[in-house]
């Protein structure tokens, strides 16, 4: 089968690799779609974030199937302990596959393991024909989603844990500084949770359009200052919960512009702050600030296995997309044909304003 094998930092080609045979507790899956992440365009290029040393001691010992994390895949074949998916099934992968044998996992914490298994990372991924996952890291699709929307189904599972751990409460007014995917899809998982109003942040004129289609009210920072606007929106209060949603290089915690600065600046008293963006580099912190306005800056854990006994995060956040609860297509705005695709979509996932891109690109095998 053919499958993307990456040889250095920037470096690939679509290579002939032997077909995997799924073992025991695995799923063997025909692989409909793959979409990029940030963070494997970044590691792609060599860039030094989360999980760089991973990569590159995979790299300095030879070609490596590298990335593919987020997909649709359709069931082929079951290995024989697994009894919970069949043929025909289409799945994507929602969290990362814990040990099981650490002090964490065996006290029931697996989304606090610290040996955790990154598919695409520690195993090949999905920019393959074919790709053998365990099943416990897999989650079927109902009916009615979309190829398109499964292979973009796993930072929404990551967006509800994110929320879930967001103390909002009924009537609240929850600000989203930044609608990219994830800041959108946390902007209407805080509407399912109840919060009064939902005030998104952006400087893109189109992600506004459809943040207010969806019934949040839109802030446009370079035409007004978000944190007078959401002042005003809220009697000069600020907003109960807020959602810094941008992340990537910023200076100042509490002065200027930065988006965490427009966060903090923008909270009430006694509100939260909530980390969804992944900061780079080092940012000046003023912890007096938090300390007078009492902020808890929360930094969710990430992961998305547990939700409740009757829905794990990722079957939840399936079924919100299946019934139009929630949308995910409306940021799938760039697909492309087959494997040999795959620097051209990490181009465009890594330059969206470039390239008039909500999401990141997906490739369709
Ligand atoms: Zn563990």
């Amino acid at each position: 089968m053919q499958a993307v094998v990456c040889h250095d930092f920037g470096e690939w080609s679509v290579t002939e690799v032997p077909e995997p045979t799924p073992e025991a507790n695995d799923v063997l899956l025909s692989i409909e779609r793959v979409q990029l992440s940030v963070t494997e365009c970044n590691l792609y290029y060599g860039n030094e974030i989360a999980h760089y040393e991973a990569i590159r001691d995979r790299l300095q010992s030879g070609s490596a199937r590298l990335f593919g994390h987020e997909f649709c895949g359709t069931v082929v074949e079951t290995g024989a302990s697994v009894d919970r998916f069949e043929s025909g099934d289409r799945v994507y992968a929602p969290g990362k596959i814990p040990c099981h044998s650490c002090q964490q996992c065996r006290t029931g914490f697996e989304l606090h393991c610290p040996d955790k298994t990154y598919i695409g990372y520690d195993i090949p991924g999905a920019l393959a024909e074919y790709a053998a996952f365990p099943a416990e890291a897999l989650c079927a699709v109902p009916d009615g989603v979309s190829d398109a929307e499964t292979a973009a189904m796993q930072p929404l599972a990551s967006a509800q844990l994110t929320v879930d751990e967001a103390p909002i409460d009924s009537g609240d007014v929850v600000a989203v500084v930044g609608t990219g995917v994830m800041g959108f899809q946390c902007a209407q998982l805080a509407m399912l949770r109840g919060a009064g109003d939902v005030i998104v942040v952006d400087v893109d004129p189109e992600k506004l359009a459809i943040a207010e289609r969806h019934g949040l009210t839109a802030i446009h920072a370079a035409e007004t200052d978000p944190v007078d606007a959401i002042l005003d929106l809220t009697n000069g209060i600020g907003a109960d919960v807020v959602f810094e949603a941008v992340g990537g290089e910023q200076n100042d915690s509490t002065g200027g512009s930065d988006p965490l600065a427009q966060a903090f600046a923008a909270a009430r008293t006694g509100a939260s702050v909530v980390q969804v963006g992944y900061i780079i580099g080092e940012v000046a912190f003023y912890p007096r600030q938090l300390r007078s306005k009492s902020i808890d800056w929360l930094n969710p854990v990430t992961g998305a296995t547990a939700h409740t006994p009757n829905a794990t995060t990722g079957e939840h956040v399936a079924k919100l997309v299946a019934d139009g609860r929630v949308s995910i297509d409306e940021y799938v705005t760039h697909e492309l044909d087959g494997l040999d695709n795959f620097e051209k979509a990490v181009e465009i996932t890594m330059h969206k304003d470039q390239y008039g891109a909500r999401g990141p690109a997906q490739l369709i095998l």
